[in-house]
């Protein structure tokens, strides 16, 4: 097997392998209206999984910080219903096994990619790790903490480039490093992938910054997508649409074709 062929298998699909895979959600759930919306949206638009958070690091403790064992609730009825894949965000390890009875990935996010028992504890469990770069953390860290899960036999982990802080704050909210998804494809076996929307804060530039990394290679993408952004309690302003995204689907697919990727079929309704 040459390095980048990992797969992760994530309920009866893959990630990597040559495939492109398209997450999408909105960043919280936050009713069971907005979430049963959005996941439909995103599955009739073609995305193969889905990623809400019920679990929601905050930079201010007065924000929403999310629905917590409600919002797992809501997202175990999006998986009858829709048949997607779950994605969502572990921020603490006594939530582990509530987390673990609806997630077919594990988020581990920007602020926790170097909490070392919380990596440890996801690597026991087993379950596929989806692992976010820190906001001021190098590709050789982001590398050294996916390790600490491998570390405990646990080799489903999905690296994921969210834009790091730069001296450049301008027009966007942090600084994608898309020279990361080459480097780190050839520093590990495991598949990269990318999140225009928290590196870009603005919707606008979440459709270049796909093209560019599905063109540079990426195993695929985690999108945040809202059915009314306008109403988002959370990440609002860099959510796509839910009306524009099957076209922006269709065209980073074609994109990831460009680079070689096979594409995601659509899931079937249940
Ligand atoms: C998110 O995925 O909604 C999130 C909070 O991302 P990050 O951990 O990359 O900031
Ligand atoms: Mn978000």
């Amino acid at each position: 097997m040459s390095l980048s062929d990992t797969e992760v298998e994530v309920a009866g699909h893959k990630i990597g392998g040559g495939r492109f895979t398209l997450i999408a959600g909105p960043c919280t759930v936050e009713s069971r209206e907005q979430v049963l919306e959005s996941a439909e949206l995103v599955r009739a638009g073609g995305a193969a999984m889905f990623r809400a958070g019920a679990y929601k690091p905050r930079t201010s403790p007065h924000a929403f910080r999310g629905l917590g064992p409600a919002g797992l609730r809501l997202l175990a009825e999006v998986k009858r219903h829709t048949a997607l894949p779950i994605v969502t965000e572990l921020l603490d390890v006594r939530d582990l096994d509530l987390v673990l009875e609806v997630a077919d990935v594990v988020q581990i996010g920007a602020r926790n990619m170097q909490n070392y028992t919380l990596l440890t504890e996801v690597g026991r469990a087993g379950r596929p790790v989806l692992l976010k770069r820190g906001l001021g953390a190098t590709v050789d860290e982001l590398v050294s903490a996916a390790e600490y899960v491998l570390a405990e036999g646990n080799r489903n982990v999905v690296l994921c480039e969210r834009g790091i802080r730069t001296f450049e704050t301008g027009h966007r909210r942090a600084t994608l490093d898309l020279m990361a998804v080459p480097i780190l494809k050839s520093l590990t076996p495991l598949p990269v992938i990318v999140d225009p929307s928290h590196a870009a804060g603005r919707r606008e530039l979440v459709l270049p910054l796909s093209l560019a990394a599905a063109a540079i290679g990426a195993d695929g993408l985690l999108v945040e997508v809202h059915p009314r952004p306008e109403e988002a309690i959370c990440d609002g302003p860099q959510s796509l649409a839910g009306a524009d995204f099957a076209a922006y689907a269709s065209q980073v697919y074609a994109a990831a074709e460009l680079a070689g990727k096979t594409v995601h079929e659509p899931v079937a309704v249940r």
